[in-house]
């Protein structure tokens, strides 16, 4: 009886680990490489360290030091990041790789699912897992594919296989609604419409949604609480909740006994009050959070998700109904923002980067959150340190320690004076190979 427990343990976690996922051959473990760090900011350290040097060996950091004491082994190759400031490869928290902007004038959200192929789609989907890399972010949690079905575990075996360059990738798959919870939506009655997330009705069929979508890939299982919102007479925001609570526990019950995690995208009121009480383990959004859900969100250790950045862009016109809307939830979501951070909720770096294009700077999220009240320093460890602790990957990624997984960037200038400047990626290395080379034509102060 124990010898099989212990076996469907190991195969599980084996399933789940960083070293399972590394399928493309790592580098060889006597290879090293040391790089020199002219600013270091670790991850987990509240100040960073002038003159340090990074010794990698294979795809681990191997030790950490000052330059002064240091010995680099014989052989290494050095690379010199002097003049930078380096920092461990960035964790984007909530992303959409099969979106490119939905661009009304190209035809919007609905154009993806009715006339591209899907070989079209993860075709741009390669483009996005490498744009996201070069601007030095190795690890993304990618929460749905929008459509293209399970195009996104197809991508990450591709990147895993050495075959594309992209982070690492923590999927969801198909994601979960209800009936009338999700796009396309206004046509037709009489056409059946391909959808854009995996509708169910019901905790037997909510159940059997999270168990499909595990037994082909999926890392996390991603729910949708909320879908529509309007501002209301009184001029507040109401969001249309989805699933019930009986039918997100059933999707939390089987995904814990998994051993994987439930994101729950909610903007407020009663969609967002069921996700807390059924259980999510991160609430995507959060526009609208209520001190008492702060409080419950403290309480029961609930990740929050925010992207504020997404929802500056595309207004409406400020005189119609959809414009009030983007107003008030901008408004709504800065607010709660700063409540949640105040309160002590844990948070997590996530941009809904696809929601916008991917030629665009997925740093400038970094901007927001020091607007509404992070520091540079806590903005840098919510998309480092406390978005590996999301992923449950707590001192194997998002931090320059030993025996982390060699997964840095560098930038020119100085990140804690201008956030702004974590946009500016001069030098990318994931599991200790390099992907973007440091170049001496890289503007440095
Ligand atoms: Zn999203």
């Amino acid at each position: 009886m124990r010898t099989a427990r212990r076996a469907v343990f190991f195969a599980l976690a084996a399933s789940l680990s960083l070293a399972a996922q590394e399928k493309a051959p790592a580098p060889q473990l006597k290879t090293y490489t040391a790089i020199r760090a002219g600013t270091l900011i670790d991850g987990k350290s509240d100040t960073p360290k002038r003159d340090q040097i990074i010794i990698i060996r294979g795809n681990l950091i191997d030790s950490v030091g000052d330059a002064a004491s240091m010995k680099i082994p014989p052989g290494a190759t050095v690379i010199d990041l002097s003049k930078a400031t380096v920092l461990p490869g960035l964790i984007d928290s909530h992303t959409h790789i099969f979106l490119q902007g939905e661009v009304p004038a190209d035809g919007g959200y609905d154009i993806q699912l009715l006339k591209y192929p899907l070989a079209y789609r993860a075709a741009r989907a390669t483009v996005s897992v490498r744009r996201a890399l070069e601007q030095g972010f190795t690890t993304l949690r990618d929460l749905e594919t929008e459509g293209a079905g399970y195009g996104d575990v197809g991508i990450k075996e591709a990147i895993d296989g050495g075959y594309i360059p992209g982070p690492r990738l923590f999927v969801v798959t198909r994601a979960i609604s209800t009936t009338g919870g999700y796009n396309l939506e206004g046509y037709a009655p009489e056409l059946d419409m391909p959808k854009g997330a995996q509708l169910i009705d019901g905790p037997v069929e909510a159940r059997k949604a999270a168990r499909e979508q595990l037994d082909h890939g999926a890392d996390w299982i991603k729910v949708y609480m909320t879908h529509r919102s309007w501002v209301d007479r009184e001029g507040k925001l109401v969001s249309q909740p989805t699933l019930t609570v009986e039918e997100l526990r059933a999707v939390v019950d089987e995904v814990h006994g998994w051993g994987r995690k439930v994101a729950c995208h909610a903007y407020n009121g009663i969609g967002l009050k069921r996700a807390l009480d059924g259980g999510c383990d991160s609430i995507e959004h959060g526009l609208d959070l209520t001190d008492e859900e702060v409080a419950q969100m403290v309480k029961q250790g609930t990740w929050y998700v925010p992207t504020l950045a997404v929802y500056y862009k595309d207004l409406d016109p400020p005189d119609t109904p959809s414009g009030q809307r983007d107003r008030q939830r901008i408004a709504l979501h800065g607010a709660s923002f700063t409540r949640a951070l105040r309160a002590g909720v844990k948070m997590a770096f996530g941009t809904d980067v696809g929601g916008f294009p991917w030629s665009e700077s997925i740093a400038q999220e970094f901007s927001r959150e020091v607007e509404f009240g992070m520091t540079p320093m806590q903005a840098i460890q919510s998309a480092t340190t406390r978005a590996a602790e999301l992923l449950g990957l707590n001192g194997e990624i998002g931090v320059i320690a030993p025996g982390a997984r060699a997964d840095l960037m560098a930038v020119a200038g100085d990140p804690l004076a201008d956030v702004a400047a974590l946009g500016n990626a001069v030098f990318v290395m994931k599991a200790g190979k390099v992907y973007r080379p440091f170049s001496g034509k890289d503007a440095l102060h």
